[in-house]
């Protein structure tokens, strides 16, 4: 599978609950190149300053991480945050043709712009276990509701003047590429606003009506 959508439309949550019951692993570019970024790597050397201002990571190295993360994993995946130009769509379908593996299905999430900038604004991330939630969602003492931890903190890229460069790169390079991957494999378009149980069953939807197809 491959989620698609615009940056807070919900593409980690939903991937990751997808890998659950799905039982498909969960590869998100994003996270990988925080991994990177986070363990001082070459790569993350490289990546952090592109990150930090909104913008897309070349090509060739997308391509260079996701080729041997794929290859390492064989079937059963979900890709969040993958493809994200038309040349990294390009890539995948030469890499998956070569792996001889299909997609089964794209999930492209539609949500509106103001509703991003606000889901974007309160987002905190937990130090402790990682998990990403909106402020409103905390205990109500402040802390994860998932492990309780109070290392709480906003990912540098959710500024809202980086927010809103990432939504422009989004609507000027990736809006049309679940498109492009819609000419070559299923594609439904589900509505992303709404709690995230109610996302998780449109999707689980889409998904049954597809292994019909
Ligand atoms: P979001 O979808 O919320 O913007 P991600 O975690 O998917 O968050 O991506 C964060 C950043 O990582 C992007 O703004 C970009 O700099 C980089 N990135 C992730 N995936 C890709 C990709 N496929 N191509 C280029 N850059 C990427
Ligand atoms: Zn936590």
């Amino acid at each position: 599978m491959i989620l698609m959508g615009p940056p807070g439309s919900g593409k980690g949550t939903q991937a990751a609950v997808l890998a659950w019951f799905q039982d498909l692993r969960h590869v998100s570019t994003g996270d990988m190149l925080r991994a990177a970024v986070a363990s001082g790597s070459a790569l993350g050397k490289r990546v952090e300053g592109i990150m930090a201002a909104g913008e897309l990571v070349p090509d060739d190295v997308m391509m260079e991480i996701v080729k041997e993360r794929l290859e390492e994993l064989g079937e059963g995946w979900v890709l969040d945050g993958f493809p994200r130009t038309a040349e990294q769509v390009a890539g995948l379908v030469e890499l998956l043709d070569g792996l001889g593996q299909e997609v089964g299905l794209v999930v492209d999430l539609q949500v509106p712009d103001e509703e991003i900038v606000r889901r974007l604004a309160g987002r905190v991330t937990c130090g402790d276990c990682g998990h990403t939630t909106s402020r409103d969602a905390l205990d109500p003492d402040g802390g994860c509701p998932d492990c309780g931890g109070r290392t709480l903190h906003v990912r540098v890229d959710d500024a809202e003047e980086t927010v809103r460069r990432r939504l422009d790169v989004y609507r000027a390079t990736t809006g049309p590429v679940a498109e492009a991957l819609g000419r070559r494999y299923p594609l439904r378009r589900v509505e992303g606003v709404g709690a995230p149980d109610a996302v998780a069953q449109r999707i689980a939807s889409a998904l049954e009506a597809a292994d019909q197809a």
